[in-house]
């Protein structure tokens, strides 16, 4: 029978989420590609599992594909990352492209992700959600990212690390509005925390208790109303007619961004690009 990529979820922080599957695996396996090996060293000896590991990072992932298809020539092979879900923001989507596109059998173990924990114990609607993952980090690129996910009515869910924690919450109320919020906080680990409520109550809280570790925050999707709202050939019409009418710039942008729904700095930066 053809050789196998599995790819392996690993604890998020309970060495107790590993499941027995997953364990089999990576005992049966010829060679694990491991995010870090440092860190898969320290679970497999935990479990006492002696297979042989490699490392498969962002960083080295085109070098390295060739060498793992090599030794998916040989044998079945684990993808892991140091932490829940290969390829769920961590290196390993495009090794699994790759084995896709060279028919290779891939095979997905169910298992520990922090997105889908959290969003499990928010109590916000799972029925259907988007995964964001990091936001971007500039401002003018995490305001257009936001923009774009205004009128998204689905559930969000977003990575964060704790130092840019309440700076994104504010970046959110200004963006999406006040809505409901969970922050998922060390996720389960000894101080797993959920903070519930509005954004802004959840941002309140955090801005009096400097959050730590590894974070989740799962966001409501938008209101009826919201999901309403115009799209940009109906914003730049509307800002026409504001600035055929006299207004300046800003003031049109501002009156356009409070009828549309948009948020005034995507109005602006929409005007910028298209009208100038
Ligand atoms: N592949 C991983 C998964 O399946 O969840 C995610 C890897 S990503 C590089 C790391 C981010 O996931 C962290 O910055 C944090 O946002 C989130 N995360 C991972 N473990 C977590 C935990 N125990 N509690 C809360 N968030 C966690």
């Amino acid at each position: 029978m053809a050789n196998t990529l599995y790819v392996v979820p690993t604890p998020i922080g309970n060495l107790d989420d590993i499941t027995l599957r997953a364990l089999r695996v990576l005992r049966q396996v010829s060679l694990i590609a491991a995010e870090d090996t440092r860190t898969t060293r320290i679970l497999l000896d935990h479990f006492d599992i002696k297979t042989p590991l490699t490392s498969y990072h962002q960083h080295n992932e085109r070098l390295k594909l060739d060498a793992i298809f090599d030794a998916l020539a040989m044998g079945d092979v684990a993808l892991v990352s140091d932490a829940g879900t290969p390829g769920i923001s961590d290196p390993g989507a495009a090794l699994i492209a790759a084995a896709v596109a060279r028919s290779v059998r891939v095979e997905a173990l169910p298992g520990a992700c922090a997105a889908i924990t959290a969003l499990a114990a928010s109590g916000l609607p799972t029925d259907g959600f988007v995964f964001v993952g990091f936001l971007p980090k500039k401002d003018r690129a995490l305001r257009t990212a936001l923009a774009g996910l205004a009128r998204q009515p689905r559930t969000l869910i977003f990575y964060e690390s704790p130092n840019r924690l309440t700076d994104t919450l504010a970046a959110l109320i200004e963006a999406l509005g006040d809505r409901r919020v969970c922050v998922g906080r060390e996720l389960t680990k000894l101080h797993e925390e959920y903070v519930r409520g509005t954004a802004r109550q959840v941002l309140a809280q955090f801005q009096a208790h400097e959050p730590r570790g590894e974070i989740v925050i799962i966001v409501e999707g938008a209101p009826p109303e919201q999901t309403a709202q115009w799209d940009a050939e109906q914003v730049l019409a509307a800002l026409q007619t504001r600035l055929d009418a006299g207004d300046p710039l800003s003031t049109a942008a501002k009156t356009v961004a409070a009828a549309s729904g948009w948020d005034r700095k995507a109005v602006y930066a929409l005007a910028v690009e298209k009208l100038r």
